[in-house]
């Protein structure tokens, strides 16, 4: 069985998440637990938990296919103190929001090094917020997701992702999110099954199909390498549907959320069903 969705609006609360992702015929879907672009948002009150919980079932999405996302302004790499430690107690909040929805996942993009540290000092500050905030938290899995390498971004090569959740010590709280486009755009082709297989074995070699938790699938508006974060609708970028076909189909790939962040809200029903199509012997 897949389990596919779209990161849906949670605009008017959290518990509206769940009815947009029954909208689209969805099973999974990604959502913010609060204001992306804020810092701080009040608590969760104890009916909307209630309510978004009462909704996931009666939608039949289970929370383990359920990827909330977090803040765009975190970077757990920053250089200045005082800013990564503002980033990590935002951090810290979002997983004891994701653990109070009764979730078990949390999305993230590794960090950025602003040209003012090393790369490998930038990892390292990532891996040490990682393993205070999971000291600090529990039952909720930290989901570090590739990036495409724009601007200062780490994450975009798998051995980044790799040295991440070697530097964890809690190995059962750690997995990886792999956006397609993302992948493609910092240059791991996805195009052709022997691409894809390459592709796919490398990541296997390097990180291991063990830590797959979670994956985003998006066309891309720019072509292999180019290092830019443009997400493009199924079949209608640089990526194309063969790329899709082989993900469906993989086996390796075990039975964790599929999440569109596609670009045309409008269509995500009819992308599921692509998805679902692509699939050979559906199951
Ligand atoms: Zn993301
Ligand atoms: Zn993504």
């Amino acid at each position: 069985m897949r389990y596919i969705g779209a990161h849906v609006s949670a605009s008017g609360g959290v518990q509206n998440a769940p009815l947009n992702a029954a909208k689209i015929g969805a099973n999974a879907f990604a959502l913010f637990v609060k204001n992306q672009r804020q810092w701080s948002a009040k608590p969760l009150e104890s009916d909307t938990i209630l309510e978004f919980k009462q909704n996931c079932k009666a939608a039949n999405i289970s929370p383990q296919h359920i990827l909330p996302h977090d803040s765009y302004l975190i970077n757990l790499g920053h250089y200045d103190d005082a800013k990564r430690e503002q980033s990590f107690k935002a951090f810290v909040d979002e997983i004891e929001r994701v653990s109070e929805l009764g979730l078990e996942l949390l999305n993230f993009h590794p960090g950025s090094h602003l040209n003012e540290i090393s790369e490998n000092e930038c990892l390292n500050l990532i891996a040490e917020c990682m393993n205070e905030a999971l000291k600090r938290t529990a039952g909720v899995k930290l989901v570090i997701e590739n990036t495409a390498g724009q601007g200062s971004n780490l994450g975009f090569r798998f051995e980044q992702l790799a040295y991440l959740i070697e530097r964890t010590d809690d190995k059962s709280r750690v997995g990886v999110c792999i956006d397609t486009c993302h992948a493609f755009a910092a240059g791991y082709d996805l195009r052709t099954p022997e691409a894809y297989k390459k592709t796919m074995d490398e990541f296997d070699a390097v990180i291991g199909y063990e830590f797959l938790s979670a994956m985003h699938l998006n066309d891309c508006k720019f072509g292999l390498n180019s290092r830019k974060d443009r997400h493009e609708s199924l079949g209608k970028g640089f990526l194309g549907l063969k790329a899709f076909e082989c993900i469906m189909n993989d086996e390796r790939i075990g039975e964790i959320p599929m999440i569109l962040e596609t670009i045309d809200d409008s269509i995500w029903a009819d992308e599921i069903k692509i998805l679902r199509n692509l699939q050979k012997g559906k199951k």
